[in-house]
């Protein structure tokens, strides 16, 4: 096992950040990169401008490989766009001959086990080597062993549906020619396809922020382009932001720019509105929903932008032991520090290999994906989650565990030190989740927008009832 090399699943900038640890640590590794490049899911958002600037976007362990190579460090109070951001720091980290030598490209992972055994044996589970399926570009496939494996896939390619059940909402699918998951660069590659046309952008997140700017500002070029804005929650404070309350200016902004729109009426504003169904009318595109259990619908319109959010694609561990949180699909004890419906801040307690483990030694998820549905990942995240792993495959467990993370803040609501929520508990005789919430229904509202608090969980007996 020792003399196998662990794996890495994906050459984003955490996967990458992962190689780059165990580099530093002596440690034999191998990147597969479904794509061409490296941070080919950050080139399909290219022309988004980051909201975190280069400071907080370079992984520590990859400076030292860059700065080997002759590298120089962009301004760190700079944002780069998606592109920049691949092609001033990603592409160059790959290029080193460190990773270059050990990166294989075209090399899409479609499955990880166990050699010789399936997910219900374990004896001797933790003497087998890992086994990943391997298809190439040329649809080859072969079997490679790896002595531990990090699943740093990201999501971006498996979008969440327009339906608000989570569910692919009716007709969706017939009709997926004229839905574009993502953010479509309507200013300038997909402009054609946007430039005087009505388009309802459905999601309330920084992708539907981004999308809804471009095609206001599209608008004023090309008279006629119109955006309709869709959003199943009413309460739009977390997209609109904490301004400059935003421990990341161009966050903040971002959502003050937004707020904007809407107060003047540049964009008309659905919110509150379940997507049931999508039908084609006269040509045109027609949303049915519902708004507070009445019927409505939106358009018609000529296209549809999704901004759903992205889930995780669990095929590719089906057989493995893994645990995620139920409702998130995140590693299950980050499940709890990340859940929207609890918090807001943009901040999460530092977390490492512990937080990141599975019931299946040696396999981590980590970057974006170790987030699963929860969307407020950085970078920076990803960064200190794979220092911490490299360490523990190194047998290094006091580096390990002394994980440091200080994230910026959204200015929306401020975590109380136990994790709860917006301002502390919320009083005892209150029927709310959090202060701010018990605050918001004083005042006659329907809440801070935080859900139901957690049930911790039942505690486990001890196998079937008595000793053995
Ligand atoms: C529009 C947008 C803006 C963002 N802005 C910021 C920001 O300003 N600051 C910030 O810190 N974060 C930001 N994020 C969040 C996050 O940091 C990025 O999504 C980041 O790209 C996550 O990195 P990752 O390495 O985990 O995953 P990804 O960048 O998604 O990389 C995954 C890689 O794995 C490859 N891959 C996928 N499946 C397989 C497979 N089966 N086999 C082999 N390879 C595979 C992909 O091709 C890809 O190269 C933003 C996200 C989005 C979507």
């Amino acid at each position: 096992m020792t003399e196998l090399p662990v794996a890495v699943i994906g050459a984003g900038p955490v996967g990458l950040a992962a190689a780059a640890n165990l580099i530093e640590r002596g440690i034999a590794v191998k990147v597969y990169e479904a794509g061409r490049e490296a941070g080919k899911n950050i080139r399909a958002w290219g022309h988004v401008r980051l909201f975190s600037p280069w400071g907080f976007n370079i992984a520590p362990a990859a400076r030292g490989l860059l700065a080997e190579a002759g590298w120089e460090e962009p301004d760190g109070q700079a944002y780069p766009t998606g592109a920049e951001l691949v092609d001033g720091y990603l592409a160059p980290l790959a290029a080193t001959p460190s990773l270059a030598s050990v990166i294989e490209y075209g090399a899409r992972i479609t499955a990880v086990g166990r050699h010789g055994i399936d997910k219900v044996v374990s004896r001797d589970r933790e003497q087998r080597p890992f086994v990943l399926t391997v298809v190439g570009d040329d649809g080859v496939t072969r079997r490679d062993q790896a002595r531990a494996v990090i699943d740093a896939s990201g999501t971006w390619t498996s979008p969440n549906p327009i339906g608000a059940g989570g569910l692919a909402a009716d007709g969706e699918e017939a009709l997926k020619d004229r839905i574009a998951y993502g953010i479509p660069d309507v200013s300038s590659r997909d402009r054609s396809t946007y430039a005087g046309r009505t388009t309802l952008v459905i999601g309330a997140g920084h992708s539907a922020a981004n999308v809804l700017l471009d095609l206001d500002e599209l608008s004023a070029a090309e008279p006629g382009t119109k955006a309709i804005w869709a959003t199943r929650g009413r309460d739009l404070s977390r997209v609109f932001g904490g301004g400059g309350d935003d421990q990341l200016a161009a966050r903040g902004d971002l959502g003050q720019r937004l707020s904007r729109l809407v107060a003047e009426g540049r964009i008309e504003l659905v919110s509150g509105f379940a997507v049931t169904g999508v039908r084609e009318q006269a040509g045109m595109l027609v949303v049915d929903g519902d708004v507070g259990g009445a019927g409505r619908i939106i358009g018609p319109v000529d296209r549809i932008v999704a901004c759903t959010g992205q889930r995780p694609d669990l095929s590719l561990t089906r057989e493995l032991r893994i645990e995620f949180d139920p409702w998130l699909e995140s590693a299950r004890t980050l499940g709890p520090m990340i859940d929207p419906n609890l918090h807001s801040c943009g901040s999460v307690p530092p977390h490492g290999h512990r937080e990141l483990a599975h019931p299946e030694p040696g396999f981590y998820i980590a970057g974006i994906k170790s987030y699963g549905r929860a969307p407020t990942f950085l970078m920076l995240t990803g960064y200190e989650q794979v220092r911490s792993i490299a360490a523990a495959l190194a047998g290094d467990l006091v580096a390990a565990d002394d994980v440091r993370l200080g994230l910026p803040e959204t200015g929306v609501c401020k975590a109380a030190p136990s994790g709860d929520c917006c301002g502390g508990p919320a009083p005892v005789e209150a029927d709310a989740c959090c202060a701010a919430d018990a605050e918001a229904k004083a005042e006659g509202q329907l809440g801070c927008g935080c859900g139901p608090a957690r049930q911790p969980e039942p505690a486990t007996s001890s196998c079937c009832g008595k000793a053995a």
